[in-house]
């Protein structure tokens, strides 16, 4: 039997199959949109899971402070918001660093407008300063690390070149308190806060005469030829009082107080510091000549700095350097000018940091975040 069909129905089955197949497609992209939903939630803190209306006054807020000279503040702040949007958050305070206010004054404006974690995105430089007005005060600070050693991320263990993950840990972090520590370098002079090293000498020599152009062509290595080029100075008659008692007289080159002693590359100049044990770590250098030097680096590579060659540790609660001279004081990297005093005490557990949970290190780890 042959069947005609007529034009007409012939463009009616020809239509039919098309919207046919189109639903299909729609239905299957449908499907394969609440697979990537289910997955998102899996990953998902639960308090975004709630479809409800959320006053907004309910919802978490966070600062973004953000040092403009290390990143693109619009693509950053879109970053931010688009996650704190995802995690049932309120849009962040977006505030930037300038040349007069490194992130102090903008932390302090956020703590006003009562925001539940101030989040410093740059170097450890804008991590003091927002460590400034944080310590002491029990809202957490979160950390997007953007600047040439990030040394603080470092030592508490964060994820280094993961913005994304940086601004989650910050919102849904562990809270973790650590120690701070606190510098003068005049007796009725201002106190600064540093959260990794302070020191006074070679150090703060190099970090002084470090380029900022070099930092940002050549990261680390910038110092190290800033470093090569000072290696051979004289060392300077210091006086070093430890807890008001203890002292020692020597000829030195450095002399540095560390709340936590991890440097880039795995590098530990103080392996005995640890950043919550309400102790600073001293570590005295003492080399006369280049071949000394090279006994230095040997013991620093070598984890052997507190029994090492031309090197001295001692832990203590406070210490005073009084110098013969005036020379570089460094704070956390960030020159401070000349002084021959210098004054640094431990405040125990005074600063609150977001760091990743168990859940997030696995998933960090699986690059299990679905992008
Ligand atoms: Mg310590």
């Amino acid at each position: 039997m042959i069947i005609e069909f007529d034009p007409l129905m012939t463009w009616l089955i020809v239509l039919g199959a098309l919207v046919v197949l189109v639903a299909v497609f729609f239905l299957g992209r449908r499907t394969g949109a609440q697979r990537a939903l289910s997955r998102v939630r899996q990953y998902a803190h639960p308090a975004n899971l709630s479809d409800g209306e959320v006053d907004d006054s309910a919802r978490y807020r966070a600062a973004l402070i953000v040092n403009p000279t290390k990143t693109d503040v619009r693509r950053l702040a879109s970053t931010a918001e688009a996650i704190c949007r995802f995690e049932g958050w309120n849009p962040p305070l977006v505030i930037e660093t300038t040349v007069d206010d490194s992130g102090e004054g903008a932390t302090v404006r956020a703590l006003d407008e009562g925001v539940d974690v101030v989040i410093a995105a740059g170097g450890d430089g804008t991590i003091r300063a927002v460590a400034s007005a944080l310590a002491g005060t029990s809202t957490p600070m979160g950390i997007v690390p953007l600047g040439t050693g990030n040394l603080l991320a470092r030592n508490i263990d964060l994820v280094l070149d993961k913005t994304e993950w940086a601004l989650r840990i910050a919102l849904w972090g562990r809270n973790r308190e650590i120690d701070v520590g606190t510098a003068k370098i005049a007796e009725d002079g201002d106190t600064h806060i540093f959260t990794v090293m302070t020191g006074l000498g070679f150090d703060a020599a190099v970090m002084a005469d470090t380029s900022d152009e070099l930092k940002s062509r050549l990261g680390w290595l910038a110092y190290v030829e800033a470093g090569s080029r000072k290696l051979a100075g004289k060392p300077s008659q210091v006086k070093v009082t430890f807890d008001d008692d203890y002292r020692i007289s020597a000829r030195v080159r450095s002399v540095l107080g560390g709340n936590c002693g991890r440097l880039q590359g795995g590098i530990q100049l103080l392996p005995q510091a640890v950043i919550d044990d309400g102790m600073l770590d001293v570590l005295i250098v003492s080399p006369k000549n280049l071949g000394q030097w090279l006994g230095v680096l040997a013991s620093i590579a070598g984890r052997r700095v507190s029994r090492g060659l031309h090197t001295n540790t001692r832990k203590c609660q406070k210490v005073v350097i009084e110098a013969g001279e005036e020379l570089d004081v460094q704070l956390d990297g960030d020159p401070l000018g000349q002084s021959s005093y210098l004054a640094m005490e431990v405040m125990p557990s005074a600063l609150t940091v977001r760091v990743p949970t168990v859940e997030q290190r696995k998933q960090i780890r699986a690059e299990a975040w679905p992008v």
